[in-house]
């Protein structure tokens, strides 16, 4: 994939999170339920692929993030972030973006 092609994938991503973000943030109920209806089992099933693929292999190893000469344990960084998001995130329900201090907004991580 060149770099333009890569920069492209990469804002259609975000600007279909920051969408999504946008409608928990504000969409009415009955509007909220239908996207949910729709856009939950997309995302469990694109996280199921993401882990899928990043799943150990015989050695303990991510196939994934594992070089030839640079082996990653599993769980890799992705199995993580999944905890961290889906697990460990969602014990505390964090207020609206709305409400939120302007500080603890995350800051857009740059993609490799
Ligand atoms: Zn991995």
């Amino acid at each position: 994939m060149d770099e333009t092609l890569g920069q492209v994938l990469r804002d259609a991503v975000r600007e279909r999170l920051d969408m999504l973000s946008e409608l928990a943030d504000r969409a009415d109920a009955t509007s909220l339920l239908s996207v949910a209806r729709s856009e939950l089992p997309r995302l469990t099933e694109g996280w199921r692929a993401l882990l899928t693929a990043h799943e150990a292999d015989e050695k303990g190893n991510c196939p994934e993030c594992s070089s030839r000469w640079r082996p990653q344990k599993a769980p890799c960084s992705v199995w993580r972030s999944a905890h961290e998001h889906l697990v460990s995130g969602a014990l505390a329900p964090r207020p609206a973006r709305h409400l939120r201090p302007a500080h603890a907004l995350r800051p857009v991580a740059p993609v490799p």
